[in-house]
């Protein structure tokens, strides 16, 4: 959770960021590649689950977790993915939450290995696991309780499907996992796919029994399996890289050295940030930047003991009377200039900056000392 936001304040945002749903469902997407992930909350309890998280995004993905203060039950896979890798492991040592994936896909670090018919819960919903191979023999999709939406993998793809030539691909039983398991859902069941790279975003059940253009329409398995065999696709480029990742379930082969200077965390807004509790702990070794206006540090509000004011309208051509010898962290009032002021530095070149999380308003509320002039 957010730092200074208290409980009842996160579940209100929760409620409010699900539209007034009982349900939160948000799509995030890597460019990279082309790879959606999706967050599910259950807003009466926080439980959460993740689906098909990228490594890279792992930032991305926890900052709005935490933001929005949901309890991440599960970081599921659809199937051990041949062209990223995956980001649940990251997510399980964050969050503490399970990794889920086919059992079928034998990958190591796995929690909660899944089988067809296991129910995923979180809160008061759940997702069904169906079993849906033939892009690889361990591709499962994800059902929602209601069987309004589901999440198909690689599986079926809008107006098309994943490719059957690699990993125990099989046309056939392809055909048969998205003709059984995933057109037999409701018409108006809503899929959502692990990916696509041309800003489609969502399907239906009705609009892909009609228009899919591989099993579509009149289209037999016959026809689904002469279209499959002669694709002819290049080689996926990251498959040496990301298969035996995803068969350690996103586990880095060694840890990487922490070479940053301070535990940042990005918001979701994508700007690095330390905590109060971290900053007063470690002042001492810290330029604290003050970017409020002089009326402001001098006025009731007070000030962080230590700590040189220069206004945002100034900090463009006075930013070199900033001392250099330290990290420098950036504060305001609630964290709002203090994140442009460290938005400019940064884009100025400056190393080693982050914004304080909350501002001095949050710092005095966690206890932490305010000098008053
Ligand atoms: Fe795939």
């Amino acid at each position: 959770m957010a730092q200074g936001v208290t409980m009842i304040q996160a579940q209100s945002v929760l409620a409010a960021a699900a539209g007034g749903s009982s349900l939160l469902f948000r799509q995030l997407f890597d460019a990279a590649t082309g790879t959606f992930t999706y967050l599910l909350a259950d807003v009466p309890s926080g439980q959460g689950l993740l689906i098909d998280p990228v490594f890279e995004q792992h930032d991305r993905d926890l900052s709005l977790i935490r933001e929005l203060g949901i309890d991440l039950v599960a970081s599921l896979d659809t199937h051990a993915h041949a062209d990223h890798v995956t980001g649940s492991w990251l997510m399980h040592q964050a969050s503490g939450c399970v990794i889920g994936l086919a059992a079928a896909a034998r990958a190591e670090n796995v929690t909660l290995p899944l089988h067809h018919g296991d129910r995923v819960t979180f809160g008061s919903r759940f997702v069904e696991v169906r079993s849906t191979p033939g892009h690889t023999d361990g591709c499962i999709s994800f059902v929602l309780d209601d069987r309004s939406m589901a999440w198909t993998g690689d599986a079926l793809l809008v107006r098309g499907c994943g490719r059957c030539d690699f990993q125990q691909g099989d046309a056939h039983t392809l055909y048969r996992s998205i003709s059984d398991q995933i057109l037999s859902l409701p018409d108006c069941c809503l899929l959502y796919p692990c990916h696509d790279y041309t800003g489609r975003m969502v399907t239906s059940v009705a609009e892909e029994k009609a228009f899919n253009s591989r099993l579509g329409g009149a289209a037999t398995e016959r026809d689904f399996v002469g279209h499959m065999l002669n694709m002819k696709l290049p080689h996926p480029h990251r498959i040496a890289e990301a298969l035996p990742g995803n068969l350690r379930s996103g586990k880095p082969r060694e840890q990487a050295p922490s070479g940053s200077w301070a535990p940042l965390s990005r918001s979701y807004a994508g700007l690095p940030e330390l905590t109060a509790a971290w900053v007063a702990e470690h002042s001492r070794q810290l330029t604290l930047l003050d970017v409020r206006s002089a009326e402001e540090f001098n006025g009731p509000d007070g000030r962080i003991p230590g700590s040189l004011l220069l206004p945002l309208p100034e900090l463009e051509c006075r930013a070199g009377e900033i001392p250099d010898d330290r990290p420098l962290v950036v504060v305001c009032h609630a964290g709002s200039r203090s994140a442009l002021a460290a938005q400019q530095l940064l884009k100025a070149g400056r190393q080693q900056v982050a914004n304080l999380r909350g501002g001095i308003s949050g710092w005095e509320a966690e206890g932490y000392p305010i000098e008053r002039a």
